[in-house]
């Protein structure tokens, strides 16, 4: 499954937000550090498209896609260096497909701040220059590794990595993440390879007190302003005032707390779909009679790689997708008919498969 990090300072609200996110229960005090172990959440995302193929196929079980969520605690500065467990939750963010970046913008003297004042730019930049370290040694490290071979030999494929890499490095230096930089398409496998973590999609999530979760306030338009030059998102959330609505068992009960607060619908159920869509996944399904099911893959993939999120065999042994449109499935039925309709295509590793698409991977084992 795609797997999102929250990551942000001790005492932000991360874990208070990952609790009302998933159903496991995250420790959360008044404690820089208290969740030391990276906690791992399961959030299944709501597609009504699910429920019209299984009125249509009748499958024994329909299973919803979903996207893990971990509690990435302890990153603070220094942690490029080790300090902290530093570097063991700099692995961590690496193992996710996008980050999302808590960054508190709630004043309140009972909940210390590791820096003592409350400024969510300055500690947005904390966290950047830690994750632009670790990006800096990785670059560094593989330009030691092409550098001769760009520089004497007729490889284009080292010339173009080493240009990509001093590249990197320049931006890197200037305090600046991997993510403001353009990339030409024909460079983007080599960009991805390189698994940078400021390259990771991003969205920043302003936590705020109840009365600014509507307007908001002085830091979160500091945020707005620091971030309006960077391919990044951002969100307002009460994550104190979300976990107290998710305590209420009953569903009218929450839907009077949120209406109290001006809210059409819960923060983290906005949370869930705009990760959903801001970090560019999109859903297809396989709709068989054992089983209707959503997979997430990211925007763009190539049925190759959109077969890899079911199995990795699914990717290496790729040999072609029948494809249905879903409102092709929806209009006529059945696979069947779409089949005789001449509705269902063929597709080879080429194919870059959109939102909706109704897939069955042929493979080799
Ligand atoms: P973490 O260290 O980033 O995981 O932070 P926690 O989620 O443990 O939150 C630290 C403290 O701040 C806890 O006591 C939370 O109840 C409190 N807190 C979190 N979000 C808010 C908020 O939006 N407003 C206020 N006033 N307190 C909050």
């Amino acid at each position: 499954a795609l797997k999102c990090g929250i990551v942000g300072l001790p005492n932000v609200g991360k874990s208070t937000l990952f609790n009302c996110l998933s159903s496991a229960k995250a420790q959360s005090a008044n404690f820089p550090f208290c969740t030391i172990e990276p906690n791992l959440g399961v959030i299944t995302v709501p597609d009504e498209r699910l429920t019209k193929l299984e009125e249509l196929v009748k499958p024994q079980r329909v299973v919803p896609t979903t996207v893990e969520i971990v509690d990435i605690a302890g990153l603070v500065r220094g942690a490029s260096k080790g300090e902290g467990l530093g570097n063991k939750f700099l692995g961590n963010i690496r193992e996710t497909d996008a980050i999302i970046h808590v960054l508190r913008c709630f004043e309140n003297e009972n909940i210390t701040h590791v820096d003592e004042t409350i400024n969510p730019v300055r500690d947005k930049e904390t966290i950047d220059i830690e994750l632009q370290l670790k990006d800096l040694e990785t670059v560094e490290s593989r330009i030691t590794k092409v550098e001769k071979q760009a520089r004497t030999g007729n490889d284009p494929e080292a010339k173009r990595m080493f240009r990509i890499l001093s590249k990197y490095k320049e931006v890197l230096m200037e305090g600046k993440s991997a993510r403001t930089v353009e990339v030409d398409p024909s460079d983007a496998a080599a960009v991805k390879s390189l698994e940078l973590l400021t390259n990771k999609p991003i969205l920043y999530v302003c936590n705020v007190d109840e009365p600014a979760v509507i307007k908001g306030n002085a830091h979160v338009e500091a945020v707005k302003e620091a971030i309006k030059d960077e391919n990044s998102e951002m969100l307002m959330i009460a994550a104190a005032t979300e976990a107290d609505i998710a305590e209420l068992d009953d569903f009218e009960e929450r839907q009077m707390f949120l209406d109290d607060l001006g809210l059409k619908e819960a923060g983290v159920s906005k949370l869930i779909k705009s990760a959903y869509k801001l970090l560019q996944l999109e859903t297809y399904f396989t709709a068989g009679v054992k089983e209707v099911r959503a997979w997430t893959y990211h925007k763009g993939s190539k049925a190759p790689q959109a077969a890899g999120v079911i199995h990795s065999d699914f990717e290496k042994g790729f040999i072609r997708a029948e494809v249905i449109k879903y409102n092709d499935f929806i209009t006529l039925g059945s696979e069947l008919a779409c089949k005789e309709a001449g509705k269902m295509s063929i597709e080879g590793k080429e194919y870059v498969v959109t939102d909706g698409d109704i897939m069955h991977f042929r493979f080799n084992v």
